[in-house]
């Protein structure tokens, strides 16, 4: 399963995911792109369908992310919790 690195934004509450990095199944399913038998279909069926690679993490009752790691506790590798980035979250509302 793919990792992520999550960002906490403290003041407003909002999370984002990074990708930390691909795990092998994304990786191969990425690949098909580069594979002749797949072009040659009208409509590249890219649908990677993993949907244990979706960022999945666990947050408390206050909806800050519970920085627990370990099995069960999702695939954020670490937390950065940051004060001092605007967030781009809170910039869509404001556009
Ligand atoms: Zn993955
Ligand atoms: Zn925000």
């Amino acid at each position: 399963m793919c990792q992520y690195v999550g960002i906490s934004y403290v003041e407003c509450g909002h999370v984002r995911f990074q990708l930390h990095c691909f795990c092998q199944q994304m990786l191969t399913q990425l690949q098909r792109i580069n594979e002749p038998e797949e072009q040659e279909q009208h409509a590249l069926p890219f649908d990677p369908d993993q949907a244990q690679c979706e960022p999945y993490a666990l947050f408390d009752e206050n909806g800050r992310p519970e920085t627990r790691y370990g099995p069960g506790s999702g695939n954020v590798l670490w937390w950065v919790f940051n004060l001092s980035e605007q967030c781009p979250g809170c910039e869509d509302v404001r556009a």
